[in-house]
């Protein structure tokens, strides 16, 4: 049985090596050069810059990217931080703070800064974290129709989560000023809004705790390390799904490289999207008015900066995140502001130009706050939603709010066709996307007829068997 996975993002990646693990043929393709996606990492003039993803969290035990390790076999090439580590420093109207990995650090830090009044706050958001954990690796979510029933057995665990489904995170939260600008920010980066439900927000928070890890030589290693042992055919961009009877039977691929002007109808039996299913199906992609989309300006400091290596200045609109990775004497940025998507669209090649250095003058004056000496980088370059758009090959990179637990894609877009990645958790971070493979996955054997009936070895996926 053959599965054909279109993209090798962190979604990608993680699906073919658990259909491998089971003993599936797998074939990935990928349009770039080098695997990750936006999870990835590129070099521009001797560097190694991040695509998108800066900050890779979910390696505690029980955590996404833990689960995904242990169920693949591989050691992931990421630094552990251990706890009281400075991961993250916010500048605030009142003054810096830190965010430190390890809850007891960050409860104390938090007393210090805000007062007493935030730590039932704090206490609320480790309970719903750490119940959600618990969940998420068998949780069929997003539910298929046909699966309603097996979030039955798990009601009893699922009841006390309810209130928070309908409450927004601020409804728990002392209602100092200052206090609520932090959460609004910290949730700008993981949950791409304060517009989020109070449960996911206790998750989203939970960021510093779930397990951050340094990665040396940037993000794509870790991608890189994932692809090893897999056959990743790049320069391969499929430009179809070909369907018969309702279901997906091949995909056309068109190569580029060393096989530029080839193309290929490539059969299988599953089909893996890491990417939108739409323009495979010859289908409009429609952009949430909500979406959101990402300014990044890219650089290199002649010096190494301290830590902490991520720093978000909270100041002032629009918020403005720092990620920073000392290598060799030099330190290598990437300062990134959530942008709208319209501001974007319908510019002449002047008018983008001049709206590109605004937003770079804007980057660099809201970073500089952050790390003085930010201007003097070389090479200084910037990426907007028109280069994610042609980057990654889809309608709008970003994500969009969590208004609510039933706002997602589906993932079984048809019988044998599933989605994987971000397109399951819009916008959502590497762990999320993580955690979409496992779900694609269990589906697909699921509905193959494969779950637990001895073709392969089911029991490295996460997860409890009988809720496939
Ligand atoms: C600016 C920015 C900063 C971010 N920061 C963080 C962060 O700090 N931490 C974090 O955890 N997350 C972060 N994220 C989110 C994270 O990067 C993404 O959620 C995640 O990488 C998405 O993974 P994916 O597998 O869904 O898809 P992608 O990474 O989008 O991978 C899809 C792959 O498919 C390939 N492809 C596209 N079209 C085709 C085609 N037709 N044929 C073949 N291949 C194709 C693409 O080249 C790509 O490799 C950030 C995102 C952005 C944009």
């Amino acid at each position: 049985m053959r599965a054909v996975v279109v993209g090798a993002g962190f979604g990608g990646l993680v699906a073919a090596r658990l259909l491998k693990g089971v003993g599936l043929e797998v074939v990935v393709l990928e349009a770039h050069t080098y695997p990750g996606g936006l999870a990835g990492s590129f070099y521009h003039r001797g560097f190694r810059f991040e695509a998108g993803a800066t900050l890779l969290s979910g390696l505690a035990p029980g955590a996404p990217l833990a689960l995904a390790a242990e169920a693949l076999g591989v050691r992931l090439p990421a630094t552990p931080l251990p706890p009281g580590f400075p991961l993250m420093e916010v500048l605030l109207p009142r003054g810096r703070l830190l965010r430190l990995v390890g809850r007891e650090a960050e409860r104390e830090a938090q007393r210090d800064f805000f007062g007493p009044q935030v730590l039932p706050f704090w206490a609320w958001q480790e309970d719903r974290a750490q119940r959600l954990l618990d969940l998420a690796p068998r949780l069929p979510w997003p539910p298929e129709g046909e699966e309603l029933g097996l979030l039955l057995p798990l009601f009893p665990r699922l009841l006390p989560l309810l209130p928070d489904l309908f409450l927004r995170p601020q409804a728990r939260a002392p209602q100092d000023p200052d206090f609520l600008r932090f959460l609004e920010a910290q949730l700008l980066i993981s949950a791409q809004t304060q517009a989020s439900y109070a449960l996911y927000a206790a998750l989203a928070l939970d960021l510093p705790h779930l397990g951050p890890a340094l990665v040396p030589g940037g993000m794509g290693r870790v991608a890189e390390a994932l692809a090893e042992g897999l056959e990743v055919r790049y320069k391969a961009k499929v430009e179809r799904l070909l369907l018969r009877e309702g279901r997906a039977r091949a995909v056309e691929v068109a190569y580029g490289g060393r096989r530029r002007g080839e193309r290929e109808v490539l059969a299988g039996d599953l089909f893996f999207l890491n990417i939108p299913p739409e323009p495979l199906l010859g289908l409009p992609q429609r952009v949430p008015k909500d979406a959101w989309g990402a300014f990044v300006l890219y650089g290199v400091l002649p010096f190494e900066a301290p830590p902490p290596y991520y720093r978000q200045n909270a100041r002032e609109r629009p918020f403005a995140f720092l990620s920073l990775r000392p290598e060799g004497g030099k330190t290598v940025f990437a300062l990134s502001l959530h942008t709208p998507l319209a501001l974007w669209e319908g510019l002449s090649r002047e008018e983008y130009a001049r709206l590109k250095a605004q937003w770079q003058a804007l980057a660099l004056r809201l970073g500089e706050a952050l790390l003085p000496g930010l201007g003097e980088a070389s090479p200084l370059f910037a990426a907007t939603p028109r280069t994610y758009r042609r980057f990654a090959g889809r309608a709008w990179v970003g994500g969009y709010p969590q208004t609510h637990p039933f706002r997602f894609p589906r993932v079984r877009v048809l019988p044998n066709a599933f989605r994987v990645g971000e397109g399951v958790f819009p916008g959502q971070s590497v762990p999320a996307v993580v955690l979409s493979a496992f779900r694609a996955v269990r589906l697909a054997l699921g509905r193959a007829g494969l779950a637990g009936k001895g073709e392969g070895d089911y029991s490295a996926l996460p997860g409890d068997p009988t809720y496939w």
